[in-house]
């Protein structure tokens, strides 16, 4: 059954697509929102393998990634998470993610998660033209960053309706500041899932450089 309690002949899956470096509250409560407005029987995290718009930093591996996404959303039984982009070589596209999770999911409707900073990214997005047929996208608001339906730059190009602006409950949390109270020895506790807390400090995660 879905988030609203329906079966619906066609599953509706919500991908939401990260670095999760490390995953906090704020990409949980995007995809929660987003589960239950949208009526979602699922939402699949898909952490990045290279990110392509992070190709100049410092980006934890994937395998840690990966797991602190697993341990974030174990508890939650409509959330999974996909190794679709970290099993495949190279930088991270998001035409690519989707194109993995149609083949995989051919009787699904999906419905790609973003954030009010990265939807303002996507005419940068490799083959984003071709995207809206794959799926579609909900941008959902984030505090620091302008999204009203007025004001957020949907480019032209983008057909009319491709994309969704749907407003959230404002956490202004984000995982470079987790990773810099990390490094800092500043508490990360209800930013991000206990056991991301404990994960990062069993792995002395961000103690190094990295911020
Ligand atoms: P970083 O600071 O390293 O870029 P981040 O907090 O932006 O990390 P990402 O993994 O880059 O997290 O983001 C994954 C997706 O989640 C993006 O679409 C982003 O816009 C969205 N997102 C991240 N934080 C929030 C938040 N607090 N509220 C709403 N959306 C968010
Ligand atoms: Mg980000």
């Amino acid at each position: 059954r879905s988030a609203r309690g329906h079966v619906h002949d066609r599953p509706r899956i919500g991908i939401m697509g990260g670095t999760f470096d490390p995953i906090h509250n704020g990409h949980l409560v995007a995809a929660s929102e987003v589960a239950w407005v949208y009526d979602l029987d699922e939402v699949i995290f898909v952490p990045t393998g290279r990110p392509v718009f992070k190709q100049n930093k410092v980006v934890t591996n994937p395998e840690d990634r990966y797991l602190m996404t697993v341990i974030a959303t174990a508890a939650n039984p409509r959330f999974s998470v996909s190794r679709v982009d970290i099993e495949r070589p190279g930088i991270t596209y998001t035409i690519d993610t989707l194109r993995d999770i149609r083949a995989a999911r051919p009787d699904a409707d999906l419905f790609f998660i973003t954030g009010a900073d990265a939807l303002a990214e996507i005419m940068k997005w490799k083959d984003a033209d071709e995207m809206w047929s794959l799926a579609h996208f909900v941008g959902v608001t984030r505090p620091g960053y302008a999204m009203d339906t007025g004001s957020l730059d949907v480019p032209s190009e983008v057909p009319s309706d491709a994309v969704d602006v749907l407003e959230i409950p404002a956490l202004a949390i984000s995982s470079t500041d987790i990773r810099r109270r990390s490094h800092a020895g500043e508490p990360v506790w209800y930013l991000v899932p206990d056991g991301v807390v404990q994960y990062i400090s069993k792995h002395g995660l961000y103690a190094g450089l990295g911020v």
